[in-house]
């Protein structure tokens, strides 16, 4: 006999577990405008009462309370039950990016309808790899590189691919450069043979402030970090021109393969940008590839003060560009772009089940062709999304503004006692200052530093960032965040300097 199995109407539920997604079903419908709403609600109550980036607690601290968090009910608990328990451990311990005195790193607020976005791109789930998994989105992301294409001024053959960021963005460039060189150098196929015997010689030119993604992409590309010659930097922090061609011509009489440069168009410390049109010239004097890391300076072409600093990007073969910095995107949001489309041949695998070549006869789009990914996320929809809603007028603003604060923060730093600033003129807008003070030694100067830096972040009031510049410790604001006035980085400013007096108070109180 068969089992017995109650029947439903159809309507009221098809699956016992409708509750669980978004569809027609009642439950569904139901489950997902409540948990919206309770997930909102929320948000605002907490942003209603934040008044600090972070609350301040040590990592130790943190982990603990995360580590209480993680016990799991088999049969699940109501929404509202898990919200208010991971309000205190993960919610309330969370940085707050919005705040206007979070400056540390290139880390964003995203804008709220970058954050709208997010939710049709998660609730529809499309996945970028084959056309029949990402229908629309497919065509929206093809226009979104198109209109970015246009904006970097790239010509008719321009391309490009939404990435995660610029990590794989400065990857991929480097992975198209280096089978670029072994194709035409040595008609040498990497994609089917692998290296060529001659790859120990292959080398990379960046300046020795580029992204250490360069590096890394050196190592996984086979090439190994010695792959990487540093060229040096002028007193304004770019590359040397003439240092790079020294350097290439030093190369190639060494027998070496010099097959690449990287110009970075935003260096994360100084935000400096490197002479992109002299720098081309050199790379295609040399038969090298060009690529410029613009994952930061990048929208600099948004902004109508400084977009002419751009000139000479459209001269790159490949071009890596972030929006989860300075275009406010939700993380993650990048882009990567080639000059000539037919580069992505040497990324591009026909497999039966995804994108099978007779499609591509069809003129069936597949945007996995393009990507070192699989399954990829409909990212274009933010900066689609951000474009209609806020504009590019707006954006601009917010990015100008960004500016205009650095310079009048680096000012007020030259101003102040015992404050000195090592960019008095901000390419962009990081500023890098520090604690002085004429009878401390330079030893104790880095020590003094690095403990404002941990006091600040520890007293949660804001996040600063440090780094290293010849040796001496810095403190840095990136000041992404339109919403950050001069008045905020000033009392910042002021509280570096009163921890600045009391940790040499305490020093004279030891000795
Ligand atoms: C941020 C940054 C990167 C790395 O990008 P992710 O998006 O963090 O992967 C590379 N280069 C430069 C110049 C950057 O500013």
């Amino acid at each position: 006999m068969p089992a017995q199995i109650t029947q439903f109407p159809e309507t009221a539920v098809r699956s016992r577990f409708d509750h669980l997604f978004l569809n027609k079903q009642p439950t569904g419908i139901k489950e997902f405008e409540e948990t919206i709403h309770q997930v909102v609600n929320q948000l605002i109550d907490i942003s209603l009462e934040q008044t600090a980036p972070y609350r301040g607690k040590s990592p130790q601290q943190v982990e603990q309370e995360v580590k209480e968090a993680v016990t799991f009910n088999n049969e699940g608990e109501p929404l509202d039950k898990v919200l208010e328990m991971i309000e205190p451990s993960i919610l309330q311990n969370s940085l707050h990016v919005t705040d206007e005195k979070s400056m540390g790193h290139l880390h964003c607020p995203p804008l709220i309808a970058g954050v709208a976005a997010e939710l049709i791109i998660s609730a529809y789930n499309q996945s970028m790899d084959s056309w029949d998994q990402s229908t629309a989105a497919t065509f929206v992301e093809e226009e979104m590189i198109g209109w970015l294409t246009g904006q970097f001024g790239l010509g008719e053959k321009a391309s490009g691919v939404f990435s995660s960021g610029g990590t794989q963005s400065n990857y991929m460039g480097l992975l198209l450069a280096r089978d670029a060189y072994c194709d035409k150098q040595w008609n040498h196929n990497v994609k089917k043979h692998g290296l060529p015997p001659e790859a120990g010689k292959m080398k990379i030119l960046c300046s020795e402030e580029a992204h250490f993604t360069v590096k890394k992409s050196a190592f996984q590309l086979g090439l190994g970090e010695d792959a990487v010659v540093s060229v040096s930097v002028d007193q304004n922090h770019r590359m040397s021109t003439a240092d790079t061609q020294r350097k290439i011509e030093q190369l190639i009489e060494n027998g070496d393969h010099p097959f690449a440069i990287v110009g970075t168009c935003g260096t994360t410390d100084f935000g400096s940008i490197d002479p992109l049109s002299d720098l081309a010239s050199l790379a295609s004097r040399y038969n090298v590839w060009f690529h410029a890391d613009a994952a930061y300076g990048g929208a600099l072409i948004l902004s109508e003060s400084h977009a002419s600093k751009l000139k000479g990007l459209e001269m790159a073969d490949s071009i890596t560009v972030d929006f989860h910095k300075l275009f406010y995107q939700p993380i993650s949001c990048g882009a990567f772009l080639v000059n000539d489309e037919r580069s992505f041949k040497y990324i591009n695998h026909h497999a039966d089940y995804l994108n099978p070549q007779e499609d591509e006869e069809e003129g069936i789009p597949h945007l996995v062709n393009k990507s070192i990914a699989t399954t990829r996320r409909f990212d274009a929809l933010k900066l689609f999304m951000t474009l209609k809603v806020v504009g590019l007028s707006q954006l601009q603003q917010m990015v100008d503004h960004t500016f205009i604060t650095a310079k009048k923060t680096a000012d007020y730093i030259q101003e102040t006692d015992h404050l000195s600033v090592a960019n008095p003129d901000p390419e962009l807008n990081t500023v890098l200052f520090r604690f002085e003070s004429n009878d401390q030694t330079p030893e104790k100067l880095n020590e003094i530093n690095r403990l404002i830096q941990k006091e600040i972040l520890f007293s949660g009031k804001a996040i600063v960032a440090k780094t290293k510049f010849k040796s001496d410790v810095f403190l840095k604001f990136t000041l992404l965040n339109p919403r950050t006035s001069i008045e905020d980085t000033q009392s910042v400013l002021k509280e570096v300097q009163q921890l600045g007096y009391k940790r040499m108070e305490e020093r004279e109180a030891f000795q």
